[in-house]
């Protein structure tokens, strides 16, 4: 098996660092779990996000029935240099870096490898059984074999910046703060050595912020968040900020004769819940359970690749579904208002009845499935 990764390294700024219970109990059960721990961490267990009439706990992992009941956040690129020095130790794993794909080989109507070019822009042809396309949110593979994801559009954009940690934040168990007002979402998750902070505003008023400058910013985190306004003082530069374009998207179809799209590729994921890293690895995991048994025997059938989507598909629905719920009945209305607004009174009350309390964590952190790896 051969992995290709256009960059040299996986150290990018600003992805997702979230693993949740899914993820960390599949890891569990191939024995990586223990060793993941090992590597400098923090977790999160939910938000309380301070709204006019009190805070609001719209789920809280740490009451679910699990080895995990947090989310635990490394740096993506440490994550990914354990996982492919872990897969590393299996004879027929083969990772090429600097390996940019750029076209897809094809005979007789199927897929049957790559050509991708390498950091000396020579090209090379690689022939597989299967190509797995797992190449992100603007993925080429998927250009390429003609698949038009359908887009729905989040009302929200985020600038992401850093805030230092500071001795009195201690006292923040969740490892999670959100607040709003302004018009504005601040988060800001622990990353044990600094708060990974993001501002969440309406789509198209980036250039409104950027002309108020980096003052405007800080005083809208201390009026937000007052218990920031220390930190904050460190944002000094509008380069400190990334501005990230939230997108949301599903693709009708995740393959063809010997390919399969997979993760951001099929579909991409609004950061609500931070569920994208998991959800590709849940895709993963299916498509190794389904597809182990037809390429150990030789031959992948275009019903074979389906099967992958049919089990993945509707679980994606239901999140991206519940992403929008969250989207238009919190964040939308936050957005829009100047002044902070009310938790919604239909959450507040729902999460009040035992057997209801626990099913965002529970979908949050499994999704509507669980996702293990088949054992034989
Ligand atoms: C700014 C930001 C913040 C996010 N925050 C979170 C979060 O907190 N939690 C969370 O769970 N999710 C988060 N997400 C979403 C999450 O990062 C994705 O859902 C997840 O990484 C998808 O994994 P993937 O493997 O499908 O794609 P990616 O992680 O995007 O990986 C695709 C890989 O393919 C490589 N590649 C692309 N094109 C080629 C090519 N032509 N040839 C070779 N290699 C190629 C890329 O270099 C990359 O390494 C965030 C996303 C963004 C953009």
């Amino acid at each position: 098996m051969a992995l290709l990764e256009m960059h040299k390294d996986f150290d990018r700024e600003f992805r997702g660092d979230t693993i949740h219970p899914s993820t960390l109990e599949i890891l569990d059960q191939i024995g990586l779990a223990a060793p993941l721990h090992e590597m400098r961490h923090s977790k999160i267990s939910g938000p309380t996000i301070n709204f006019a009439d009190g805070p609001f706990r719209p789920f809280d992992l740490a009451r679910l029935k699990t080895r995990f009941p947090y989310v635990l956040l490394v740096p993506q690129a440490q994550f990914l240099d354990f996982i492919t020095r872990e897969a590393a130790k299996y004879p027929a794993f083969r990772l090429v870096m600097r390996a940019n794909v750029r076209e897809l080989v094809e005979e007789n109507g199927a897929v049957c490898g790559v050509k991708y070019l390498d950091a000396d822009n020579a090209w090379h042809e690689l022939r597989a059984p299967l190509t797995v396309a797992a190449d992100g949110r603007f993925s080429r593979i998927r250009q390429l074999a003609g698949f038009e994801p359908v887009k729905t559009s989040p009302p929200m954009d985020i600038l992401w910046f850093r805030l230092p940690k500071l001795p009195e934040d201690l006292d923040v168990p969740s490892g999670l703060l959100g607040s709003i007002g302004r018009g504005l979402v601040l988060i800001a998750l622990d990353r044990a050595d600094y708060w990974q902070a993001g501002l969440v505003f309406p789509k198209g008023h980036y250039q409104e912020l950027h002309t108020q400058g980096i003052a405007a910013i800080r005083q809208a985190i201390v009026e937000i968040q007052p218990r920031l306004a220390r930190h904050a003082e460190s944002l000094t530069d509008w380069r400190q900020l990334a501005l990230l374009s939230v997108e949301s998207s599903l693709c009708p179809c995740w393959h063809k004769p010997g390919l399969l799209l997979i993760g951001d590729a099929a579909h991409v994921m609004s950061p609500i819940g931070g569920v994208g890293i998991n959800y590709a690895v849940q895709d993963a995991v299916v498509a190794a359970n389904v597809l182990t048994g037809p390429l150990n025997a030789g031959r992948v059938s275009d019903a074979d690749l389906a099967e992958v989507q049919r089990q993945r598909k509707w679980p994606v629905r239901v999140i991206q579904g519940m992403q929008t719920l969250m989207q238009n009945r919190l964040i939308a209305p936050a957005l829009a208002s100047q002044s902070p607004p009310r938790a919604p009174w239909i959450a507040r009350a729902l999460l009040r009845i035992p057997v209801l309390r626990d099913l965002p964590a529970r979908l949050l952190a499994f999704g509507p499935r669980r996702v293990r790896l088949d054992e034989d």
